[in-house]
């Protein structure tokens, strides 16, 4: 290196004396200034600069322009640069130059044609580190990279769309395999093109509430290019790109399999509810018009039975008394019947309803078999609830009548008794009767359930599925806590509904 490097001389003679300021920018700036003459030898470099940034001392070398100091995949950039700077007179580029300890620091380099100096033309050339910036756009690079890896292999619709509503962005492969679109068809459109004309009006609210009020949701339907019509659920968020513009981040799903599979579910809960119906009604026609010819058998054949009395024999008797049996018990299976289907056809509006008054008509009604069986009662004060008189008179009466015919002692007892809950009252009917296994305390509430034979035990089988259609009607729950030979709880809730 040449001493003419060192010498301040030259330096004040390139500034001018009187240039203390440059001077001092020069020797404190941390950009590289180098000099070179028409040969492209050095003739000037800052050396506190030179010494921070590239590690080098004057003695290392500091020919930024030399080969060992430029990266070898810009070779060809550091020769154009050259050229630029020789033909032109100016020339710029961005590159990596080796630090004293081999690792590569991103500069931008610019040179100039400076000025001939006793007719000898000079080059300056400042080279400022940048590696910063240059490690920031990396980042960006590779966050933009994941970003549209992450996009582009998504299973959700991704789309960017502006203030106008008009599709900037798609991630076209999921746009593809879902709407069947290409970029082509979709930006540059309205996002509404594609919207199904009974959307249209919930889409707008959906994108433009969005621009409003940052987030937005919405199910629509979009159509396919095919023509078939897509269910999306769009949820987006607005965002102000770089240019300060509002625009929106859309993710969509496709939703049509769960749509169709919901409104399938629903038109079946319909269709069920319908058949319901018609079941109910169809119970309820059958046994109310069952019930005129039933009773025409019965009467007719008892009829018959007075008025031959003498003529027939005692066989015919017996079969006359078989017969009307039949048809009495048919009576009683259709009367059940009729009250099973009338719990909801006839049902009655609820009003405030004494347990007490009601079970006191309940235990009058059932005066006979009460003291034909010898049954003590025990109860509580019951309370006031809300419910259908005719339907609670009616859980009471066949909770109790249950408790007095399943019961082989010879003082059945049952207990009455009603409980205040935090939401409902509970009551419960305890009785010391034959009692059941506990695997049949779901089934004895289905219809035609029952336990035991008609000649041990008469019954229909309705009793307990009609309590649980008036329990269930008004709000509440109904189950059994038995043990076989020990007696039986049943257990009701009703809830408590303020009373006006
Ligand atoms: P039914 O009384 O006409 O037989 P229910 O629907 O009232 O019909 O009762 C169904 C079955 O549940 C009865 O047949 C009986 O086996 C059983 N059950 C009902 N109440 C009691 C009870 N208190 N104790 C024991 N078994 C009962």
């Amino acid at each position: 290196m040449s001493d003419f490097l060192k010498d301040n001389n030259y330096l004040d003679f390139l500034l001018g004396e009187s240039n203390v300021k440059f001077q001092f920018i020069f020797n404190n700036t941390n950009d590289l200034i180098q000099i070179f003459n028409d040969k492209m030898e050095i003739e000037y470099i800052n050396e506190n600069a030179h010494l921070r940034t590239l590690g080098y001392v004057n003695e290392d070398g500091v020919n930024i322009l030399s080969d060992d100091k430029i990266h070898p995949k810009e070779t060809k950039e550091a020769q154009q640069f050259l050229r630029d700077l020789i033909q032109k007179g100016e020339a710029e580029r961005e590159g990596r130059l080796k630090h004293r300890e081999g690792h590569w620091i991103w500069f931008n380099i610019r040179g100039k044609k400076i000025l001939e100096l006793r007719d000898s033309i000079q080059f300056l050339i400042i080279s400022s580190e940048i590696s910063k910036r240059k490690y920031a756009e990396q980042k960006l690079k590779e966050s933009e990279e994941k970003y549209s890896f992450i996009t582009e292999n998504a299973n959700d619709l991704i789309d960017i769309i502006n203030i106008k509503l008009e599709i900037e962005y798609v991630n076209e492969e999921v746009h593809k395999k879902v709407l069947g679109y290409s970029k082509k068809d979709l930006i540059g459109n309205l996002l509404l093109n594609f919207v199904h004309p009974d959307d249209f009006l919930t889409a707008m609210k959906v994108l433009k509430g969005g621009f409003k009020k940052g987030e937005t949701e919405g199910t629509i339907r979009f159509q396919h290019k095919n023509g078939t019509w897509i269910w999306l659920e769009i949820k987006g968020k607005a965002f102000l790109d770089n240019d300060g513009k509002q625009k929106a981040l859309l993710i969509s799903r496709d939703e049509t399999k769960r749509k169709k599979a919901e409104d399938d579910l629903k038109a079946t809960m319909e269709e069920l509810k319908r058949s319901n119906e018609d079941l109910e009604n169809f119970a309820y026609v059958a046994s109310h018009d069952l019930q005129e010819p039933l009773r025409m058998v019965a009467s007719f054949t008892q009829l018959l039975a007075k008025r031959y009395k003498d003529e027939l024999d005692s066989e015919a008797h017996e079969y006359i008394d078989f017969a009307v049996d039949g048809a009495k018990r048919m009576q009683q299976l259709i009367n059940d019947l009729l009250t099973y289907s009338q719990v909801r056809t006839h049902a009655k509006p609820f009003t405030q309803l004494d347990l007490n008054e009601i079970l006191e008509k309940v235990l009058k009604d059932l005066k006979y078999s009460i003291e034909e069986s010898n049954a003590l009662f025990m109860y509580d004060s019951l309370p006031v609830i809300m419910g259908d008189k005719s339907q609670i008179s009616q859980v009471f009466q066949n909770l109790i009548s249950n408790g007095l015919k399943f019961n082989d002692k010879e003082y059945p007892l049952i207990n009455i008794s009603a409980e205040s809950k935090k939401s409902h009252w509970l009551f419960s009917i305890r009785d010391n009767g034959i009692g059941i296994d506990s695997k049949y305390y779901d089934s004895i509430f289905k219809i035609f359930k029952r336990l035991h034979s008609r000649k041990d035990y008469p019954g229909t089988g309705i009793g307990l599925s009609i309590c649980k259609r008036i329990i269930k009607r008004h709000g509440g729950e109904i189950w059994i806590e038995s043990k076989l030979g020990k007696g039986s709880v049943f257990y009701f809730s009703i809830p408590k509904i303020k009373i006006k």
